[in-house]
């Protein structure tokens, strides 16, 4: 088998099939024994479990996850990679690779496919320039996992880990954080990759809550999160005048509104907690609706 982790040997691999790698998609493949068993120690992969890989890019973490896992499915949008895959993975049985975007791959219909009965693991080096989108849909189509383990850019592992108070906490930490317990696991240096990035890159983990938390109106929700933090400086009684559902009350309204919910008006929306988002949501729909 290849020693993927190895510089010389990904480069070697690269070479012999002729593939370069492309900058529009992320490609930046991790080269570190150290940092490839750190992430996948970080999934606790048992025999028991099936793992979605995003962007398998020449295969270096699926080949551990495929000694571990009882069934990988590497999700990889550049055709020039299959065949290099095919080249690296060859001594897998328990492997199956889908040449797909992944923000088109019918995601639901793997797990049924696959892992009907248990939760899946998601592990991912993650293109940089999907990463939101890629954690949302897995979340908004409600796809079950155990857990995620992501590599992203260090300044967004910052900002989904943020908890409030911190100056890396917004819209993003609060919308995830809904659903997910989310850790900063630790930092990968850019000098482990090839190519190097520009940026130094950050793990995260997620686990789905027990019980989301959620207000009875989901889009104000959203609405009230997004038009806070628009104006992060400002307090929530001047930033909130700015959410389209709450422009026509007067400031005295949005006092009474944020008094309800037990929240000072003076405060401002990045020290709110999620339960203090949701407490605002449920006041100021019950307020709308008199
Ligand atoms: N997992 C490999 C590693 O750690 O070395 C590669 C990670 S590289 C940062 C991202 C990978 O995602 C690349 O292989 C890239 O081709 C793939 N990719 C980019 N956009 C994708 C998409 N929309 N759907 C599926 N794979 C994608």
């Amino acid at each position: 088998m290849y020693k993927l982790t190895s510089p010389s040997v990904a480069l070697d691999i690269m070479h012999k099939h002729g593939f370069r790698t492309i900058k529009a998609f992320g490609q930046n493949f991790l080269a570190d024994e150290h940092y490839v068993n750190s992430i996948v120690d970080a999934a606790d992969i048992s025999n028991d479990d099936v793992v979605i890989e995003v962007g398998p890019g020449i295969g270096t973490l699926t080949q551990l996850m495929c000694m571990r896992a009882k069934h990988v499915i590497a999700i990889e949008i550049d055709k020039k990679l299959i065949p290099v895959l095919n080249d690296t993975l060859a001594d897998f049985d328990n492997l199956t690779i889908v040449n797909e975007d992944v923000l088109k791959t019918d995601i639901k219909a793997i797990v049924n496919e696959y892992s009907p009965e248990r939760a899946v693991k998601i592990v991912s080096n993650l293109p940089y320039y999907i990463t939101t989108p890629v954690i949302m849909r897995f979340i908004e189509e409600d796809v079950p996992f155990s857990l995620m383990v992501l590599m992203v850019q260090s300044e967004v592992a910052d900002r989904l880990s943020a908890s409030s108070g911190n100056k890396d906490y917004g819209v993003l930490s609060v919308m995830l954080q809904c659903v997910c317990d989310i850790e900063f696991m630790f930092k990968v240096p850019a000098s482990v990759f090839i190519p190097r990035p520009q940026v130094s890159s950050g793990v995260i983990r997620l686990r789905p809550k027990e019980k989301r938390l959620t207000a009875k109106n989901s889009e104000l929700f959203r609405s009230i999160v997004k038009g806070a933090f628009m104006q992060r400086r400002k307090t929530l009684l001047n930033s909130l005048s700015s959410v389209s559902e709450l422009k026509t009350l007067t400031k005295a309204e949005i006092t009474e509104i944020l008094s309800q919910a037990g929240i000072p008006a003076t405060e401002r929306c990045e020290n709110l907690s999620i339960e203090q988002f949701i407490a605002l949501t449920d006041s100021t729909e019950a307020y709308l609706s008199k």
